[in-house]
């Protein structure tokens, strides 16, 4: 199918093609042309009446039309309409400047699926497009080339989503839209189509991720209350007059309930903590108040598990910006976690370094370590290396979520280390406040 005029009587090539422009163009062959003849005739090797007959012709072939480039033309014929509108710049340039200039992934097709225009964003999301070439030459999802075919013949938008596995997991929706040049056009024939490109995958993870952490929360709350149940049952039937039994499932329930009660505080944590992401802490905090009250706190059960906690809390202070209490809960996170996870190397250490204007708080075990695998994955809300020591050991599974968000609110950066079997080291980078006060 050839490329319809777009503008009423078929006009629109002669305001692109005009006789003059022609033979302007074709200037320099006519010279050659007209002054060999000259020179035949001079030289009376032809006779007067061929020479002229023979540069008529010359002239008249010069009025055909060079061949222009596919796309060139059929932009040049789809921008007519625009040239009646007094247009000061080149029309098909203005036409491909407003496909370019598009927010999203853009491809101007012909109705043939021709690619006439594609945008730099187009060229990041279809690595292949190239112009001139048809659409499915780079697009490879067969609903995406059947919705601009169909688009193509009836005139009516459409919208596909699909998904990619290669080169990464990402989703994408295309939308179709047939474009009319003139509004008198047959509504069924559209002269061109718009396909845009939007990615989908950040929507689709932010909802998956929703999806999953209801999931994981409902999962981790109804395990200890299936448990408790049970054991009321068990109470009120079986075990009713043991009286031995009983304290040692009220034992159980008591640890349940308590474990309830830490996920319910971490999940209400994290809300908190993700409602205020956008406030940065204001006021003056010392780390190594903060550190030496956090060790403290957990000597406890450092000396029940025979683990040492070397810090130095005689150093000179080290201020920065941020929320006590949740530094506080920072360090609590990362040093009981080097406690459970790495007290079986005996000591951990806690140590605070400049580093030109940041400083890095460090909490290092000489534990089991973590695989590199684990790594990226650990901040991840529920995910743990190892599910059921993590529950033994009273976790949550949501320690490292908060951990992260809370240092980023205080745009800082945490980062983890680790050689398996030497231990694990997690360090806190944030912006120390300067003798100014900054
Ligand atoms: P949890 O409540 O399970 O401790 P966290 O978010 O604090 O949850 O930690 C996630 C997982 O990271 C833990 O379950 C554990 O598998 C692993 N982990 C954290 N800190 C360490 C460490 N110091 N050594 C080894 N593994 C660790």
């Amino acid at each position: 199918m050839a490329l319809r005029d777009a503008s009423p009587g078929g006009l629109n090539a002669a305001v692109e093609d005009t006789l003059l422009q022609r033979l302007v163009a074709a200037r320099w062959v006519l010279g050659a042309g007209i002054a060999g003849l000259a020179a035949a005739a001079a030289g009376e090797a032809v006779s007067m009446p061929v020479a002229f007959g023979l540069a008529a012709t010359l002239l008249l072939a010069a009025t055909i039309p060079a061949r222009r480039r596919p796309v060139a033309a059929a932009l040049a014929r789809f921008s007519g309409g625009e040239a009646r509108l007094s247009a000061p710049a080149p029309v098909e340039g203005r036409l491909s400047a407003l496909v370019r200039a598009l927010p999203e992934a853009a491809m101007l097709l012909d109705p043939r699926g021709t690619v006439l225009v594609a945008n730099e964003r187009a060229a990041k999301t279809v690595a292949s497009v190239k112009i001139g070439d048809p659409v499915s030459f780079a697009v490879r999802v067969p609903e995406v080339l059947e919705a601009v075919r169909a688009a193509s013949a009836d005139g009516t938008a459409r919208r596909v989503e699909f998904s990619e596995r290669v080169p990464v997991d990402r989703w994408l929706q295309a939308d179709v839209v047939p474009i009319r040049f003139s509004a008198g056009a047959d509504p069924g024939r559209p002269d061109a189509t718009l396909l845009t490109f939007h990615d989908l995958t950040q929507q689709r993870r932010a909802e998956q991720m929703r999806v999953d952490f209801i999931a994981n929360a409902s999962h981790e709350l109804r395990t200890p209350l299936a448990s408790l149940s049970g054991f009321i049952e068990t109470l009120q039937g079986p075990a009713k007059n043991d009286t031995q039994a009983r304290e040692r499932f009220l034992k159980i329930m008591a640890d349940q309930a308590r474990r309830m009660s830490r996920l319910i505080d971490d999940l209400l944590s994290l809300s908190r903590i993700e409602l205020n992401a956008h406030l940065r802490p204001e006021a003056e905090v010392d780390l190594v108040t903060v550190i030496g009250h956090v060790r403290d706190t957990l000597s406890p059960i450092a000396r029940e598990r025979g683990v040492e906690i070397a810090f130095d809390a005689q150093q000179a202070p080290v201020a920065v910006r941020g929320d006590r209490d949740e530094l506080i809960r920072v360090f609590e996170n990362l040093v009981e976690n080097a406690l459970k996870y790495g007290g079986s190397g005996g000591k951990v250490e806690i140590a605070l370094t400049r580093e030109g204007r940041d400083v890095v708080a460090s909490v290092r075990d000489f534990g089991p370590g973590i695989a590199p695998e684990h790594l990226p994955r650990l901040t991840e809300r529920f995910y743990r290396v190892d599910t059921a020591h993590s529950r033994e050991q009273g976790g949550t599974g949501l320690g490292l979520a908060i951990v992260k968000h809370i240092v980023a609110r205080h745009r800082g950066r945490l980062s983890v280390e680790s050689v398996p079997g030497e231990g694990a080291t997690f360090a806190v980078r944030l912006s120390a406040v300067t003798e100014r006060g900054e």
